[in-house]
């Protein structure tokens, strides 16, 4: 019989697995959590609060194998990316980024990437597969352990790393709820952001499940622009995804994001620039710009600081909240879209 992994269960799921197949009462479940997510132990005999007998069942019965990072690089502006290979050999990233008083955690959701956007290194790479609920959570508490007190607890999670967050969406909903929940992480739902490529369906079905912030990554203000780096488009073009995010329910609105990478003579004109100024208004939220970062698998150029500073100016001037994201860890290959095992890694 297949150990079952603690970590894949939301409260109410572990609740319910601790009623009715370990025959134990409900406040074992909040002593479970406690564990995995306050204090990140590796092994169940670790779980001292429980019972003798608890815990024998749970190691015949349970699994929580650690993931530890097999490679970490340290980038010169403080962000550490580190690697987990996976039981199956596969290989993923996650990224912490601390900045004094904040510390952001970027997770990977799948290895590699079906989506093949143009500009992405990720994209490049094809998908192997989605991981478990257990191993992105993992991917927290093992950084978690790692840091060991040297900075304060991650403060904000952002599942922009490998692959497509909503093409793995039953994962990342229970992950979310793991990151939000009271008796674990605790995190505000304002600081857990789940960013898609734009898979239409799925962004109305996380919506309705998950409390987390949703950034969609627009990219292009045309057809024909967005489809030819994002093959997405073709399947949903911008159109239908603009009139998806305008109908979101208006609290719900204030919890998205669009995200922009700018591309050097691509999408970065002034003419982009008042174009996307309509479609954010019309949705009702803040932009994103996110530079190009360069890397060999793609041929595209990062724009121009005055490029990028003129385009948030005509954002800006037309009453839109627009931020430059600061690009970390580029020296490492840890910076938006260029994570993913290069050949001799
Ligand atoms: N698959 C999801 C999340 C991972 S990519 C998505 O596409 O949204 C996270 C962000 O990095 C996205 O906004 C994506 O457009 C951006 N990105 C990808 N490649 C990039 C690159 N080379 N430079 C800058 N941003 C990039
Ligand atoms: Fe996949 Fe996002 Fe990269 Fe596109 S940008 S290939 S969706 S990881």
């Amino acid at each position: 019989m297949d150990r079952v992994d603690l970590r894949n269960f939301s409260y109410d799921d572990l609740t319910a697995f601790v009623c009715n197949e370990l025959g134990e009462k409900p406040y074992r479940a909040r002593q479970i959590y406690e564990w995995l997510y306050l204090h990140h132990v590796t092994g169940f005999e670790d779980m001292t609060n429980l019972s003798k007998p608890l815990r024998a069942k749970l190691v015949e019965r349970c699994r929580i194998d650690p993931l530890e990072p097999a490679k970490i690089e340290k980038s010169k502006d403080g962000a550490e990316k580190l690697q987990f290979v996976l039981e199956d050999g596969s290989a993923v990233e996650a990224v912490l980024m601390p900045n004094d008083g904040r510390v952001s955690l970027c997770l990977s959701t799948q290895a590699g990437c079906a989506m093949g956007c143009a500009f992405c290194f990720t994209g490049s790479l094809k998908l192997e597969r989605n991981l478990t609920c257990a191993e992105i959570v993992e991917q927290f508490r093992s950084v978690t352990r790692y840091i060991d007190g040297r900075f304060p607890r991650i403060t904000n999670v952002v599942l922009m790393g490998m692959g497509e967050p909503l093409a793995n969406l039953d994962n990342v909903v229970t992950a979310c709820s793991i990151f939000m929940h009271e008796h674990s992480y605790n995190l505000s739902a304002r600081k857990v952001i789940v960013s898609t490529c734009g898979l239409i369906p799925q962004i109305t079905e996380f919506a309705a499940r998950s409390e987390a912030v949703l950034a969609v990554s627009l990219n292009a203000t045309t057809d024909e622009v967005r489809s030819q780096i994002m093959p997405v488009n073709r399947r949903y073009p911008l159109a239908d995804l603009v009139a998806t995010l305008e109908v979101f329910p208006k609290a719900r609105r204030k919890r998205l994001l669009l995200e922009y990478v700018m591309l050097g003579g691509v999408n970065s004109s002034a003419e982009d620039a008042r174009r996307l100024c309509k479609i954010a208004r019309r949705v009702g939220c803040k932009v994103n710009l996110i530079p190009y970062n360069a890397h060999p698998a793609s041929g595209f150029e990062a724009p121009s600081m005055e490029n990028v500073l003129a385009f948030q100016r005509i954002m800006i001037d037309a009453g839109l909240e627009t931020f430059i994201r600061q690009s970390r860890g580029q020296d490492i290959s840890g910076a938006c879209g260029m994570l993913g095992k290069r050949a001799g890694d």
